[in-house]
């Protein structure tokens, strides 16, 4: 059989730990999802630097696993300086790929921007400073990031980021996959010939995935809000309906043609286990 990863583009995502603890959990964690094959795993950066040293460790912990890894670099409130140390200690390890974000910066430091505004610059910035050494993903986001002034001027921006020199992109998450399918057209009607990987929320929590999703922009469909509601605190029946939708997800979006799939793991294994063994069964 052939499986899933050697077809498609597989990523993870992870974010730094914040302790020993969840430092030990994460690498347990990280063993049990290298089953799926990852073409690489990526690692979040808190923007202003808060995570700056836990996402280069935890870039180590995954490079002495022996996985290909992505760290994330969001420029807001960070000096060009200090993403010109960031990059050259990433070139020195050997790292081949970045995640290049502008990035939200914890509240109160609201009108810190720092020498970048845009994530656009920062991937020009990258170009104009390491040439081709580094793989660019960008951020785009199929149901429109919530700051923008519009649609289609939201597509303008990510076209810039395409134009600055990005290998590929990585969407916000979303369950309504004609929100892909119209962001992917609307896109190669720009002239974007990048992959576009969707971003793959797992559904383990209601109360966070509602939070999340206020803050980030993606909609949770009526339907499927009233289904998780009616779970009330029943986790395990949430878990297993939520897998159910986000495998469902999954199917849908590689059928329409989507060239991967970029798992937001929540450093845990289980959610995106249980999404791969709908997808895949046999496979775990
Ligand atoms: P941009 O592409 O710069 O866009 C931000 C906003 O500005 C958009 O509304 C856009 O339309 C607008 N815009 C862009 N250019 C212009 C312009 N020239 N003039 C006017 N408006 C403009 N955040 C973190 O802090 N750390 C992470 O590790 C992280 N990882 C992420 C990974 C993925 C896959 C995704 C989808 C998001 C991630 N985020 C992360 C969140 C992200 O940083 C936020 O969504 C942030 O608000 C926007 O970042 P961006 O890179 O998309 O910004």
């Amino acid at each position: 059989m052939t499986s899933l990863s050697s077809q498609y583009a597989i990523s993870l995502e992870f974010f730094p730990p914040r302790d020993l603890a969840a430092q030990e959990r994460l690498v347990r964690t990280a063993k049990q999802l290298m089953a799926l094959n990852p073409g690489y795993v990526s690692v979040t950066f808190g923007a202003g630097g808060a995570t700056r040293d836990g996402t280069a460790d935890t870039v180590r912990t995954f490079a002495n696993l022996g996985c290909e890894v992505a760290p994330h670099l969001a420029c807001i409130g960070t000096s060009r300086a200090d993403l010109s140390a960031i990059l050259g200690a990433y070139r020195e390890q050997g790292v081949r790929r970045v995640v290049a974000l502008r990035g939200d910066l914890p509240s109160g430091m609201g009108s810190l921007y720092g020498e970048f505004r845009y994530a656009s610059e920062l991937v020009a910035f990258i170009r104009e400073t390491t040439g081709d050494w580094f793989h660019i993903e960008v951020a785009a986001y199929p149901e429109m990031h919530p700051q923008a002034e519009s649609l289609a001027r939201d597509m303008d921006h990510f076209v810039e980021k395409v134009q600055a020199g990005a290998d590929s992109a990585i969407t916000q998450y979303f369950f309504n996959p004609d929100a892909y399918s119209d962001f992917v057209e609307r896109a190669q009607a720009r002239g974007v010939a990048i992959p576009i990987i969707p971003g793959i929320m797992p559904i383990v929590n209601n109360t966070q995935l509602t939070r999340f999703s206020q803050m980030c922009g993606a909609e949770i469909p009526r339907w499927l809000r009233l289904r998780l509601n009616d779970y009330a605190d029943d986790r395990e029946s949430l878990r297993a309906f939520g897998a159910d939708v986000v495998a469902q997800l999954c199917q849908t979006l590689l059928e329409r043609g989507a060239p991967g799939l970029h798992f937001y793991t929540l450093n845990g294994s289980e959610a995106v286990r249980n999404i791969w063994r709908r997808l895949s069964p046999g496979e775990l």
